[in-house]
């Protein structure tokens, strides 16, 4: 079973409070996940007006395999927008939850099956591909959703979404549910999972594992909030967790990562699965010895699939293997006698400037060692 990738970097991703893309970044990314082989690419929300149909037309036109769907609502002047965009997919999304549909609305689930039906209905006479996504469906009542997602089903919608809004589903609760519900109403099904309690990856894990087959992601995971799961850590998680065929170019989610992080202002932490800087580094003196035998030892998989590369680092927790390949690959020498104290200063040196030492730094303390070694005893006086 192949695992199919809807991206939403530009619809929920740009809907991160404070991040707005250029018509120009939209365009770059939309390419970008495309060579990467996204398979439907999410590309904002043509019901905001005339500007953001110009984006979506310009996305379409540069898109050349992947599907480009525009979110909706349930609503027809957002389908006449969506027309004008010239999408042929769009996503239509109702609310599932009593919250969302009494609370938010004032509507009741009788209005949210008239009105769903209705704008899929018409969609599908527009001859748009139609997807629906049952919003907040993790605090709504699943026998609602099944019985609806059945319903719409026989009215030729292509695919269903299953959103965790808020982030509030785990791992194994939602792995029962979500088998019942592919067991009742066959799909195919796609996931939205938010992130709120660090959860997004393992949930849409979950979900694959309960028979859904699309899972909808973002580049780092941007997203309202604390974001979605990152197409990188499902791809990666999907391909050596469940040993799943991914076909996307695992190795473009680096480069993808720091366009997104640009357009969006957001800087990438070192130390972020998959595409941070330093996730390849080893410094640890137990780590290093097992790397430098065998990097499976320390090493999920390994950093070329993802255009990454290991580093070897020194720090206060190097040992003598470390600082010894170290030395060898700079070209450094030293008798075995020194490694002992040129150890101790690599680590002396990295707890004051907190951070990794440079080849120059390691040559100087090696130096050093050596100054003290063969240094006269000092001279006495008189
Ligand atoms: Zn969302």
């Amino acid at each position: 079973m192949e695992v199919r990738f809807c991206d939403t970097t530009l619809r929920d991703g740009e809907q991160t409070p404070g991040v707005a893309f250029t018509a120009e970044e939209k365009v770059a990314i939309a390419v970008a996940l495309d060579a990467a082989g996204v398979h439907q690419i999410e590309a904002g929300i043509p019901a905001m007006g005339p500007g953001e149909i110009e984006v979506l037309r310009r996305v379409v036109g540069a898109v050349e395999r992947a599907g480009v769907v525009a979110w909706c609502r349930a609503d027809q002047r957002d389908l006449d927008a969506a027309v004008a965009s010239g999408v042929s997919a769009v996503h239509v999304t109702i609310p599932a939850s009593d919250l969302h549909l009494r609370v938010k609305l004032g509507k009741t689930r009788a209005w949210a099956r008239e009105r769903i039906t209705a704008c899929v209905r018409d969609a599908t006479d527009r001859g748009l591909l139609v997807s629906v996504g049952f919003e907040d469906a993790s605090r709504a009542d699943d026998a609602f959703v099944t019985d609806l997602a059945g319903e719409l089903r026989g009215l030729g919608v292509t695919r269903f979404r299953w959103a965790d809004t808020v982030g509030v589903a785990n791992p194994i609760a939602l792995h029962t549910r979500l088998r019942a519900l592919v067991e009742a109403v066959p799909g195919p099904w796609e996931i939205h999972a938010h992130d709120d309690f660090g959860l997004a990856t393992a949930n849409t894990i979950a979900a694959v594992q309960a028979g859904f087959t699309w899972v909808s992601t973002t580049v780092t995971g941007l997203g309202e909030r604390a974001g979605n799961a990152p197409i990188e850590e499902v791809a990666m998680a999907l391909r050596h967790l469940l040993e799943l065929p991914v076909e996307l170019d695992t190795a473009a989610f680096r480069p993808l990562a720091r366009l997104v992080a640009g357009a969006a202002r957001r800087p990438l932490p070192a130390g972020k699965a998959v595409v941070g800087d330093e996730v390849f580094d080893h410094e640890s003196g137990i780590h290093v010895h097992g790397v430098l035998r065998a990097p499976a030892t320390y090493e999920p998989f390994d950093p070329a699939e993802v255009g990454a590369s290991r580093r070897l680092v020194l720090g206060k927790h190097s040992g003598r293997a470390a600082v010894r390949h170290l030395m060898d690959r700079h070209g450094i020498d030293a008798p075995d006698e020194d490694l002992e104290p040129i150890v101790g200063l690599v680590r002396a040196h990295a707890t004051t400037h907190k951070q990794p030492l440079s080849g120059d730094d390691l040559r100087a303390l090696v130096r050093r060692v050596a100054t003290g070694r063969t240094a006269p005893p000092t001279a006495p006086r008189g």
